[in-house]
């Protein structure tokens, strides 16, 4: 069974004439958090009005779609995902109408105890309509008796596990959460007198929002007509910002807990080149995820930083390759080695991360088929060891390549004549850490370190018997 695997953005708006149009915008600053589906739900204070569909936001959303999308409030969300759990079902925001009346929700995170509670829901006779993890969220409010929505969301969220940063709206409020641990990025910002929110700053920037402040980790903000209310109902735990943002989810251009994500991979690639110098002529970077590490790297080291892969940016999720006999271009429909610029060279080549391996493998040999004489691999996180089960798409461990190869064995693999990979600590030093742990933040860093901060109690029970409630 595959795991679910999700990575998203949300985005939320309230009290402004042009709400459809801005959470497209904003929506659009975070396509790279999700590109298989898009979905924007609005409140005219009365009813909730909504449109989701598979595809990227600018394709989705036409201007006559935005207009059919009325009310000065609203919520969106994008989504990515693999195997299975791709499907129209899944799509988000989730609408849905009870006896209490309308709620929408956008989710970003993984619940490491949804597999737990369906049963439980199940078992009581919920009948879900999504694999989604999110819907057990819904679920869980719809049942509860507690009298006012903020409570019956403080009662179902102390239940939910894991990771999550979440948007609901009902034709009267927007609610923004994000879990205990503050896995998943979640900002507030302020557009006139319009609260925003977002997954990622950026989105701020494009719609020339003002950036107040992160939404704390624990922290609910429930936005009316007559303000904003923040509630702190669970207790405080050591906060774990993943630290995979950092180094390759978030966009350059975001802040995340005050730091900008550039920065910290330009000081990941001068960390790298501290641990793992190499003899070269010149510094490639895999575009577009390993360029901030690549310029740190070169500017540390004085070694030029030279353009010797170019990166096609319309390679669609959907593309379909002809026929067979013009088929496996493989990487190369992404990427194309600059031949003028590496031929006769020695090459540092710098990612951002391996997974299981394959990336690697074809750009080592298209930089060594363009000429290059020696090529040396270098990586701006630890070996990837563990799959993440709080929102960041990974395969199972075991298609993990550094779960089962040492380094030595990856570099053959890959065909490198050096691989490198910085350290744990190395990460931690560009994040600031020490700086940060005395302001009470912390990170974490379960898939290179397996210590995962938040019990994975349905990975436990898989272990017992093997459910296949989720597909995929
Ligand atoms: P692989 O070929 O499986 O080793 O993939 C490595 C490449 O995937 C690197 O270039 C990374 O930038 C990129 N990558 C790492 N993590 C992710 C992720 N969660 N989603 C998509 N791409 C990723």
């Amino acid at each position: 069974m595959a795991k679910l695997k999700e990575e998203c953005g949300v985005f939320g708006i309230f009290g402004n004439a042009e709400a459809s149009n801005l959470t497209y915008l904003g929506l659009h600053a975070l396509q790279h958090r999700g590109q298989e589906s898009a979905g924007i739900v609005t409140s005219d204070g009365v009813n909730l009005h909504n449109h989701r569909q598979m595809g990227l936001v600018s394709d989705i959303f036409t201007e006559d779609i935005l207009s059919r999308l009325p009310g000065t409030n609203a919520i969106g969300h994008v989504r990515y995902s693999t195997t299975g759990s791709s499907q129209d079902k899944n799509m988000q925001p989730i609408v849905i109408n009870y006896f209490r009346g309308a709620l929408a929700i956008a989710h970003n995170g993984n619940l490491t105890n949804a597999r737990t509670l369906r049963e439980e829901l199940e078992g009581d006779g919920a009948i879900f309509q999504s694999t989604t993890d999110t819907e057990v969220i819904v679920h869980l409010i719809a049942k509860s008796k507690e009298e006012t929505l903020i409570q019956r969301i403080i009662e179902s969220l102390t239940r939910c596990k894991g990771a999550y940063s979440l948007m609901f709206l009902t034709p009267e409020v927007m609610i923004a959460a994000r879990d205990p641990y503050g896995f998943r990025p979640l900002v507030m910002g302020k557009l006139g007198d319009s609260p925003v929110f977002a997954s990622e700053t950026c989105a701020f920037d494009l719609i020339e929002a003002e950036y107040i402040r992160e939404v704390e980790p624990g922290e609910i903000i429930v936005v009316t007509q007559n303000g904003t209310e923040s509630f702190k109902p669970f207790g405080e735990v050591p906060h774990a910002h993943c630290v995979f943002e950092y180094i390759y989810f978030a966009r350059p251009d975001s802040f995340l807990t005050g730091r900008n994500v550039y920065q910290v991979r330009k000081a990941l690639g001068k960390q790298l080149a501290i641990e793992h110098p190499a003899e070269a002529d010149i510094v490639v970077a895999v575009p577009d995820s390993g360029v901030p590490a690549a310029m740190g790297f070169s500017e540390q080291l004085g070694l030029p930083l030279e353009l010797g892969l170019l990166r096609s940016h319309y390679v669609g999720r959907t593309f379909i390759e002809p026929q067979q006999s013009i088929r496996n271009f493989g990487v190369r429909l992404k990427l194309n080695a600059i031949r003028e610029v590496l031929n006769g060279k020695r090459v540092v080549i710098i990612d951002d991360s391996i997974v299981r391996g394959t990336t690697s493998r074809k750009i080592v040999k298209m930089i060594r088929a363009a000429g290059a004489t020696e090529v040396h691999m270098r990586i701006s996180s630890p070996p990837t060891k563990f799959s993440c089960y709080y929102g960041i798409d990974t395969p199972l461990k075991e298609e993990l390549i550094a779960n089962s190869l040492e380094i030595d064995e990856i570099r053959k693999y890959i065909t490198s004549d050096s691989l490198g990979y910085l350290s744990l600590d190395g990460v931690m030093k560009a994040v600031d850490e020490t700086k940060r742990r005395e302001n009470g933040e912390s990170f974490c860093s379960a898939c290179f370190s397996g210590r995962y901060p938040v019990e994975l109690t349905d990975q436990k029970k898989v272990k017992h018997k093997q459910l296949g409630l989720f597909g995929g």
